[in-house]
């Protein structure tokens, strides 16, 4: 099997479950107890948040434990939004994740907050000067994406950032598809709060984190017991803790002196090229890459095949033991054409033929928990090739 639907989840890495298994099993202690298992379990957990913070530029104490980016979405912006009672506008895209756009629904549903949707073009990119011109006195909060998970687009969010500070707006960044493909160095990009998701870059499924620098003012929407400096009330998931921190750490070296993978970049690139070459129907979605133009995520080829069915293709491609996705897998299973698609001005009826192709980093020396194929462009643009025909009849 081909497995190229690594924006959905990845395989976890064999050494962060490794790092794992103590604190779920002999060291079970609760890092809140104050007899020794529990501070046993406490140390490592605050030595995962140190760890976590040397790998995203920022402070230990900036950094939550959660359970996946959908809940550090909704802390994030709802903790931002409700703690800046400075105006009722909120600034965002229609491209954005649904635990994005779900959490904005609800502050304008339940607090009084309004919206204004920016504009994207046909590649999914957004306009900085419209940004620029919407931001205003009245504005709580922008959250605006690194990298979005179907069209791969990546937005400038240094220049986003930047906009934002300026206005003194508080931003939140859903970060999930940057995360192990692209720097990100929150010592040098001013963004309020970032919510990043384990299972994208080998560490296990329920393991995230929220950050919050510790100069925005914050507002927990998750109450109880005060654990993690009272922003996320809740026993804390130390084992999955441990391995989130693991798994980012095995990333620094892809990104760190690049500022984006830049091996994967090339054979994206070449992948991108060949399907469009040797598959007529095959339209390209977000925009072309190109050598020394960021835009693109080095991880995602999604594209369109105008007048064929696409949960057909995606069968075909299984049977010849390539998977991929037809989008975002948290709407997969819906008929409902994508709303990224949508929102990028695509037709409805071609939206639907989407078919996504995401890869992951190949990290020297770490191993994978489940072995796939490695990936072969020519076996993937040769089934494409016979199935696309075939179908087209
Ligand atoms: N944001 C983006 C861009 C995503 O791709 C995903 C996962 N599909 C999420 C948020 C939600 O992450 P999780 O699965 O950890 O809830």
């Amino acid at each position: 099997m081909i497995y190229l639907d690594n924006a959905a989840t990845t395989p976890p890495f064999e050494n962060s479950l490794r790092a794992a298994w103590p604190w779920l099993t002999t060291e079970f202690g609760n890092p809140s107890s104050t007899h020794e298992l529990g501070l046993t379990a406490k140390a490592a957990l605050e030595s995962a948040r140190e760890s976590v913070a040397e790998s995203l530029g920022c402070r230990a104490s900036e950094i939550i434990f959660t359970s996946g980016a959908t809940e550090s979405n909704n802390l994030g912006i709802k903790g931002l939004a409700l703690a800046n009672p400075r105006g009722r506008q909120i600034i965002s895209a229609k491209t954005e994740h649904s635990s994005v756009l779900a959490s904005i629904e609800f502050l304008v549903r339940h607090h009084d907050f309004r919206v204004d949707w920016l504009d994207v073009d046909r590649e999914g990119r957004i306009s900085l000067e419209q940004l620029a011109t919407v931001l205003s006195s009245d504005t709580s909060l922008v959250s605006l994406m690194w990298v979005n998970n179907e069209s791969g687009v990546i937005h400038d969010l240094p220049a986003i950032a930047g906009l934002c500070q300026a206005a003194s707006v508080p931003l939140h960044c859903d970060a999930v598809q940057a995360i192990g493909h692209l720097a990100v160095n929150l010592a040098e990009v001013p963004i309020s709060s970032l919510a990043i998701s384990g299972h994208k870059f080998g560490a296990p499924k329920g393991s995230g984190v929220l950050f919050v620098r510790a100069s925005a003012a914050f507002e927990s929407v998750a109450n109880g017991g005060g654990q993690e400096s009272g922003m996320r009330s809740g026993t804390q998931n130390v084992a999955w803790a441990v391995a989130i921190a693991d798994a980012l750490a095995q990333h620094r070296g892809v990104t760190a002196d690049a500022q984006l993978d830049r091996g994967l970049a090339q054979q994206t690139r070449n992948f991108i090229d060949a399907v469009l070459l040797a598959v007529p129907r095959a339209q390209l979605v977000g925009p072309r890459p190109t050598i020394d133009r960021m835009e693109r995520s080095p991880a995602i080829a999604s594209f369109v095949f105008e007048g064929l069915n696409g949960e057909t293709i995606l069968l075909e491609l299984e049977r010849r033991g390539i998977i991929c996705s037809s989008g975002s897998a948290c709407s997969a299973g819906s008929t409902e054409p994508s709303h990224v698609l949508l929102a990028m001005g695509y037709d409805p009826d071609l939206a639907r033929t989407a078919v996504r192709f995401s890869f992951a980093s190949e990290l020297p020396g770490v191993k994978r928990t489940a072995t796939t194929e490695p990936f072969d462009a020519n076996r993937v643009v040769q089934a494409l090739v016979e199935i696309t025909e075939k179908l087209a009849g």
